[in-house]
């Protein structure tokens, strides 16, 4: 993706554009505005843009398949080999240290110092080179100020971009010597466009990016969830029982989980039904009954014997529309 084939944010693009065009960088520039919105996406492609030979004022687009049309300096890129360009996130210090990313909640000073000194490295005649920092607010206190000390004498042609959702918990020092860059809440319709775009339904498209709060990821999420855990809970007879024997055995956590797999079921139930699942009466009970399980389970029951249930109510479900079909 380029900046022109980024969803909803004109303000931001201007603002890209501009400096690509001048190319008066500050040495660190902050994105920052609502999670799932496109910013860390937008700093790749700001990134690629500054050493893109097709063009100033933006990199190459997504290439149609089967055409090799980007640069090589784009190519380059799309391969994970620009040598320019570091992402610094969990799985980038996850390599460094050998451990898992999942594992890795905030970015150490020594994952910093590892990218100043590429920054400070030479490249190319001509080329940029970029630092992206995701999730910035995970800097610790002492890697942010390993981060400044790099910003003091910046190489030339070099400029870091920390993109985050919460960029009051930033150290000032950084905050200031940043250019802030922002991005907004997308509207529904760019959701429901991103979300077709990756091949999801135009009806289930429109019903997630209604719910996500401008926010495209926390939409893909939603479809993610809806669409395949209740759907495991058909195909497999054994479903029901393992999931109720798949919960924590404290009552305090299996309680939520339980209200969180029976509201999924729920959710995916109206989703994939759609308005049907108002107009079939069998739908519409199943649904009736499984709002009546989740009250339950407010009121004490047993959360094992009411994730069983819900389970079962969805398959007896299917198994009478298939009947009927
Ligand atoms: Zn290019």
């Amino acid at each position: 993706m380029n900046l022109s084939e980024l969803a909803g944010q004109p303000r931001a693009v201007r603002v890209l554009r501009r400096l690509l065009e001048t190319r008066a960088l500050p040495p660190a520039l902050l994105f920052h505005g609502p999670d799932g919105v496109g910013k860390a996406a937008a700093a790749a492609a700001f990134a690629r843009a500054l050493n893109c030979t097709a063009g100033a004022r933006d990199a190459c687009p997504a290439p149609a398949p089967g055409t090799p049309a980007s640069c090589p300096s784009c190519a380059a890129f799309a391969r994970g080999l620009d040598p320019d360009f570091q992402r610094v996130d969990a799985e980038f210090q996850a390599g460094l240290s050998d451990k898992e990313a999942a594992k890795q909640r905030s970015l150490s000073v020594d994952t910093v110092r590892h990218a100043v000194r590429r920054m400070e490295m030479r490249s190319m005649e001509g080329r940029w080179k970029s630092a992206v920092v995701v999730d910035a607010h995970t800097l610790t206190p002492s890697a942010a100020n390993a981060m400044l000390k790099g910003l003091e004498e910046p190489p030339p042609r070099s400029v870091w971009v920390l993109v985050t959702h919460r960029p009051s918990e930033l150290l000032p020092t950084v905050r200031s010597r940043c250019q802030p860059v922002a991005f907004a809440a997308l509207g529904a319709p760019d959701i429901a466009r991103i979300l077709t775009a990756r091949g999801v339904g135009a009806a289930e498209a429109a019903a997630a990016a209604a719910d996500a709060q401008g926010s495209a990821s926390r939409a893909a999420a939603a479809v993610n969830e809806t669409a395949s855990v209740p759907a495991a809970w058909l195909s497999d007879p054994m479903a029901p029982f393992t999931l109720a024997e798949g919960l924590p055995r404290e009552l305090h956590l299996s309680r939520p989980r339980a209200d969180e797999l029976v509201s999924r079921a729920a959710a995916w139930l109206r989703r994939t039904r759609g308005a049907g699942a108002f107009s079939s009466a069998d739908s519409r009970f199943v649904l009736r009954d499984i709002e009546a399980l989740r009250e339950r389970l407010r009121r004490n029951c047993d959360p094992r014997l009411v994730t069983m249930l819900a389970a079962i109510r969805l398959q007896e479900l299917d198994a009478v529309e298939k009947a009927k079909k």
